[in-house]
């Protein structure tokens, strides 16, 4: 299908789920249910369970059982390929679905949602081959009378707590990881978007993943999310999400001292020098704040640019502000959707108003984009700003840009590491050497150089300093996921220790 030749209309009613527990959707019975109105539209979209701890306990358990019993991680890692092919190509054949059910939920337009979708079936795709490729190590250098083996075993049951910006794909990039290491999963995803982490659970289900490998329950993050950080009987949270409730999850986590991976929050600076492709980088900067429409946690909210084409670089990027396409997701040709809740939406016009208070310079947007039915906010620049201003140093998440010059090339790997974060950074420039001495010296989890938010499965994610600890995807993504074990294989008659 075609993305941009199709039309696409909310549908009349919304959509019901259930929650899935051991390969079987589970009934909501007498649970209440949370209702999802879509932030554009302001019309119910779909139905989800708050589900209750006890749905938890039985989650975990399930979990734990087909872990222990090794119907997944016993198998070769052949067989647990070809799973994960099978759900690639069943993600690939619902993809107009959930792509639709994506962009309802969450806001997002409805190409860059179908976008996110066939992304996450390629993930899947690559992980196949890591869950072969996963290997450990043996020492046959330890004399003639010893053997030593390092092997990676599936750490266990794994509480997977992801966030509403990027449903399906944030959980894309989590998942055939966590499979091809041979762990069992209860997933968490946010109680605002929710729908196409359970249509995974069935495309696994239908795959061939074994029962109670992959199970959802679904409800608010304080409540049920809490209850998985805090599960005695889950060996390992993944969480993705804001900084504070990281630090909540690890602190919960602590009680049975299970391992924790944390994606968290990020300020990222975008660092443009005089000799970059000015044009070129502009539309960076614009893309990098205001894709996802700002909600994103690599989205480039810092541009740190060089003082003598500070005010030509400014113009630039106003003018390709004002010429970015917002409105109707649901319209192919909308590049920048709704904010995902009126909380959020609250947050980012909060920030908006510090910036007028504190001083910044606002130079475009600044106000609420007009709607009748949903929630938008205008891409927002702000210049002159000094990093005592809350929009200097906190992560808005939402398409506020702020503009800080530097002289000096040790001025700017300054300012770009004047944060509590270390998610991710860009650099514009021609010259390879700076570039270079550039993206050693910043402290983040992903440098690009020329380019911002690219992605892919084969290099790996994560933050330094308070942006998170761990690392998703790529053949760490597996790694992560494992414990490692030293065997020590005596050869030969043993030397009596006891005379
Ligand atoms: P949260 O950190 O609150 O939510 C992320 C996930 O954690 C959701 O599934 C949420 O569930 C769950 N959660 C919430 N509270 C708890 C808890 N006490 N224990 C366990 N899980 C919990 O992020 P928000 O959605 O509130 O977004 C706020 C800020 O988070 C943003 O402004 C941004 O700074 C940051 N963020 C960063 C992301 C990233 O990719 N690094 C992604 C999203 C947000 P539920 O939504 O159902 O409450």
């Amino acid at each position: 299908m075609d993305v941009n030749s199709a039309v696409w209309t909310v549908p009349a009613s919304a959509r019901e789920f259930g929650f899935f527990v051991d390969g079987q959707w589970a009934e909501a019975g007498d649970r209440p249910m949370s209702e999802r109105k879509s932030p554009a539209h302001g019309v119910a979209v779909t139905r989800t369970v708050r589900c209750t701890r006890a749905d938890i306990d039985h989650a975990v358990g399930v979990a734990r059982t087909a872990f222990e019993d090794r119907r997944w991680s016993g198998l070769p890692g052949g067989e647990r390929a070809s799973v994960l092919l099978k759900a690639a190509a069943g993600i690939r054949a619902r993809v107009e679905e959930l792509a639709l059910l994506e962009s309802l939920e969450s806001g997002k337009p409805i190409g860059q949602a179908r976008g996110e979708i066939e992304g996450g079936a390629n993930i899947f795709e690559y992980a196949a081959g890591a869950a072969r490729a996963l290997h450990g190590d043996a020492f046959n250098n330890l004399g003639d009378k010893m053997l030593g083996l390092v092997t990676r075993e599936p750490i266990g049951v794994v509480g997977l707590i992801t966030p509403w910006n990027f449903p399906f794909f944030i959980l894309s990039e989590r998942v055939p990881f966590i499979l091809a290491a041979g762990c069992t999963i209860v997933s968490k995803p946010s109680e605002v978007t929710s729908a196409t982490t359970l249509l995974l659970a069935e495309i696994l289900s239908d795959a061939g993943l074994p029962d109670g490998v992959f199970n959802v329950v679904t409800g608010s993050g304080s409540e049920i999310g809490q209850a998985l950080a805090e599960h005695a009987d889950v060996d390992m949270i993944s969480f993705t999400g804001s900084t504070a409730v990281g630090r909540s999850v690890l602190l919960a986590s602590a009680g049975n001292f299970k391992k924790v991976g944390l994606e968290l929050g990020g300020k990222n600076p975008q660092v443009v020098f005089a000799d970059a492709n000015l044009d070129e980088a502009a539309d960076g900067v614009v893309f990098g704040i205001c894709f996802n429409a700002g909600q994103c946690c690599v989205g480039g909210s810092r541009l740190v640019v060089e003082k003598s084409i500070a005010a030509e670089f400014e113009a630039l990027v106003a003018a390709k502000m004002a010429r970015v396409r917002i409105g109707d997701p649901l319209d192919p040709n909308t590049q920048m959707g709704a904010i995902v809740t009126a909380a959020q939406n609250a947050t980012i016009l909060g920030y908006i108003e510090a910036g007028k208070r504190e001083g910044a310079r606002l130079v475009c947007g600044g106000e609420a984009y007009p709607s009748d039915t949903g929630q938008f906010v205008q891409p927002t620049v702000f210049a002159d700003v000094t990093r005592e201003m809350s929009i200097a140093s906190e992560e808005i998440f939402g398409p506020v840009l702020t503009i800080s010059t530097f002289e000096t090339f040790d001025e700017a790997m300054a300012i770009a590491n004047d944060t509590i974060y270390g998610l991710a950074a860009s650099i514009w420039t021609s010259n390879l050497d700076k570039a270079t001495d550039a993206f050693r010296r910043i402290r983040a989890g992903r440098v690009w150089v020329n380019t911002t938010i690219n992605n892919g499965p084969e290099l790996p994610l994560g933050g330094f300093k308070q942006s998170g600890t761990g690392r998703e995807a790529g053949i760490y993504g597996v790694e992560e996921y494992t414990e490692v074990k030293a065997t020590h294989i005596a050869l030969g008659r043993r030397e009596p220790w006891v005379s």
